[in-house]
């Protein structure tokens, strides 16, 4: 997940003007390393430029996503996440304690798929799955005393 020039990444899509707020939004997203919500993106995106409102970074999140330059990752109740394209598939832990979203990857995936294709006749286009559970550091807080899970 390496972009090195916004401008350049924006660039290759014909018909999208670079705006000096479509810039910085991407720049943020990228800067993220990862997932970040559209509330997260606006409190960030204001500190720098102060004219940018909430339903511009709606706004310009759809158009990413549209573009295919983003992906909307949606974790159970939580709010929306968005993140960079990868190359590569890969799957979310969710810590339900402190929020921290982990990325992993598995062959089984890739088994499950095989599977559902022979017996349902089903073409999978796009499988996620996310595990909601508590990370490392809230499993060994001391204070933790969340535990338990729901399949919900
Ligand atoms: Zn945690
Ligand atoms: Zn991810």
């Amino acid at each position: 997940m390496k972009m090195r020039n916004v401008r350049k990444y924006l660039k290759e899509f014909n018909g999208v003007s670079i705006t000096a707020q479509r810039e910085l939004l991407m720049g943020l997203i990228h800067k993220s390393q990862g997932h970040i919500s559209a509330k997260e993106l606006y409190k960030n995106a204001v500190k720098k430029n102060g004219s940018i409102s909430l339903a511009t970074v709606y706004r310009n999140l759809k158009l990413f996503k549209e573009l295919g330059i983003i992906e909307e990752r949606r974790f159970g109740n939580l709010s929306c996440y968005y993140e960079l394209k990868h190359a590569n598939s890969h799957q979310h832990l969710v810590c339900k304690c402190c929020g921290t979203i982990i990325e992993f990857e598995t062959p089984l995936i890739q088994k499950i798929i095989e599977q559902v294709e022979e017996n349902y006749s089903f073409n999978v286009l796009k499988a996620e799955i996310y595990l909601e559970g508590f990370c490392k550091e809230c499993n060994n807080a001391d204070n933790n005393t969340v535990r338990g899970y729901s399949m919900s």
